[in-house]
């Protein structure tokens, strides 16, 4: 592997931090809670994990946080989130508290607590696209759905990765953003953060459109670290 160059940030207000940090961390990228500007200007991907979206909007104010943040990603910092996170990471928010801010940085409208309080948690296979693209085996993708929003429009630009069977986009994609309404972390299948790196990495054939991010381009084709993608 080759990620231990990398420094991969997970917000760490709220949620399943720890899930994500042992994720990225066996993956050998060295993984970096974050709650202070200092410690997210020296990462070169955030990761915004499952929690609490309205909690994890308060605490991006509380902590100083909301304009640095902000400000990296629209510089191209690439992101990774996951449920509460692809809500903090989205620019419309339906059924969100009316204090709750979304970051943004993904065109996408999302609905919280779409499935409803009847099914609220749910297990189901998905087929992802991109996983192929990245290198990653693209055998269905045990998803955990914890009181989970669903992508209710996209923007152009926006690649929908999986649907659930009803049609409803539940992991998306615009440029160095990746975003699932679904839990990666705590299934112990780490293709999904397998494919975040390697965007990070920009090795899986697409332009990494964060120069100011300080992450070195791989270009289109290259060799060895675009293996390291299956191992
Ligand atoms: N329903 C939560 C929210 O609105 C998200 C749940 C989760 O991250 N598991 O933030």
């Amino acid at each position: 592997m080759t990620d231990a160059r990398l420094t991969i940030g997970v917000l760490a207000l709220q949620g399943d931090v720890r899930e994500h940090l042992a994720a990225l961390t066996s993956l050998g990228a060295t993984a970096l809670p974050v709650r202070r500007p200092a410690e997210l200007a020296v990462v070169q991907g955030i990761v915004i994990p499952g929690g609490e979206s309205t909690t994890i909007s308060r605490l991006l104010d509380a902590f100083d946080l909301r304009e640095p943040l902000r400000a990296r990603l629209a510089d191209g910092l690439p992101a990774f989130g996951s449920c509460a996170g692809m809500i903090t990471l989205a620019t419309r928010i339906l059924d969100g508290r009316d204090d709750q801010v979304p970051l943004g940085a993904i065109d996408i409208t999302v609905r919280r607590n779409a499935f409803g309080r009847q099914v609220d948690s749910f297990e189901t296979d998905l087929r992802m696209a991109g996983f192929a693209q990245a290198g990653l085996d693209d055998r269905p993708f045990k998803a955990v759905f914890i009181r989970a929003p669903w992508v209710e429009t996209v923007g152009v630009g926006v690649e929908v990765l999986a649907n659930v069977e009803d049609g409803r986009p539940v992991a998306v994609r615009q440029g160095l953003v990746l975003a699932t309404s679904f839990h990666p972390e705590i299934t112990g299948d780490d293709r999904v953060h397998r494919l975040f790196l390697s965007m990070v990495r920009g090795v899986d054939g697409r332009v990494a459109s964060g120069s100011a991010t300080g992450f070195t381009e791989v270009p289109r084709g290259a060799d060895s670290a675009g293996r390291t993608a299956t191992t």
